[in-house]
């Protein structure tokens, strides 16, 4: 399996690093965990086809998490894709995706693919190929909800990160989270890799939480600008709270195999 971290900055416009992307491939499946770095780009660049990915995962429709969607759907139609594309997105917005496709002129008919949408609730559980997906909220969009929800009832506040076992082995995909404590529902059993956010709680809050849960590896993306190039001391704060999992600053376009 091949990780590639496609952007790794947070929401704030980074001069240097993208939105959040992070392809996930094997021989005979492709996610890619969220849109918001120039996937279209990065596919062409590395010759990688257009049946590729199989399937997207779009965890809350903050811009830097969904803001290429229509570009990509776009650019795999002008490359002449043919491949169901699986889009599993929160259910309240399927709808409004659904929408704005046709109001970007991508209408069904004319795509040359078949989209399928799948519906994400919490708990929800999916199987594509060898993936087993499953799905858990996080409080990411709690505290906005409290205050707009009322006057907004038709945005969607859900934010879904997802646990992926593949060959009987965990990796966990925070998505955005309120806190550390919203991974507890997808840590409980061992996890080979946890592709986790850094910019919504204090550092030092995560390998607290972590260093209670079986983790072997962090791959740290969706991380403000002041963190570049300070993996040695996030790694010195991981020693202190006893995380004792392998910590990684991640780049954009940065591969792990794993
Ligand atoms: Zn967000």
């Amino acid at each position: 399996m091949r990780v590639t971290f496609l952007g790794t900055a947070d929401g704030n416009t980074s001069a240097t690093r993208e939105h959040s992307g992070i392809l996930i491939q094997t021989p005979v499946t492709s996610l890619l965990l969220d849109c918001g770095a120039t996937v279209p780009r990065f596919l062409l660049a590395k010759k990688i086809n257009p049946e590729v990915p199989e399937a997207i995962w779009i965890s809350h429709m903050h811009s830097d998490h969904i803001g290429q969607f229509s570009m990509l759907i776009q650019s795999l139609w002008l490359r002449a894709r043919r491949a169901p594309l699986h889009v599993y997105a929160p259910a309240a917005v399927i709808p409004t995706l659904q929408e704005w496709l046709i109001q970007c002129i991508l209408f069904p008919e004319l795509l040359g693919f078949r989209i399928e949408w799948h519906p994400i609730k919490s708990g929800s559980k999916f199987t594509l190929g060898a993936f087993e997906l499953r799905a858990f909220s996080t409080k990411h969009l709690a505290n906005l909800a409290s205050f707009f929800q009322r006057d907004y009832p038709q945005t969607c506040f859900d934010c879904y990160g997802v646990a992926i076992t593949y060959l009987k082995q965990r990796y966990v995909y925070s998505a955005d989270i309120e806190h550390p404590r919203d991974l507890r529902p997808a840590l409980k059993t061992p996890v080979r890799a946890l592709l986790c956010e850094l910019t919504h709680f204090p550092e030092r809050e995560l390998f607290k939480e972590l260093a209670a849960h079986d983790v072997k590896g962090l791959w740290i993306t969706h991380y403000p600008d002041h963190l570049e190039n300070k993996e040695l001391q996030l790694k010195k704060i991981a020693r202190e709270e006893k995380y004792r999992g392998k910590v990684t600053l991640m780049r954009d376009k940065r591969s792990e195999s794993i």
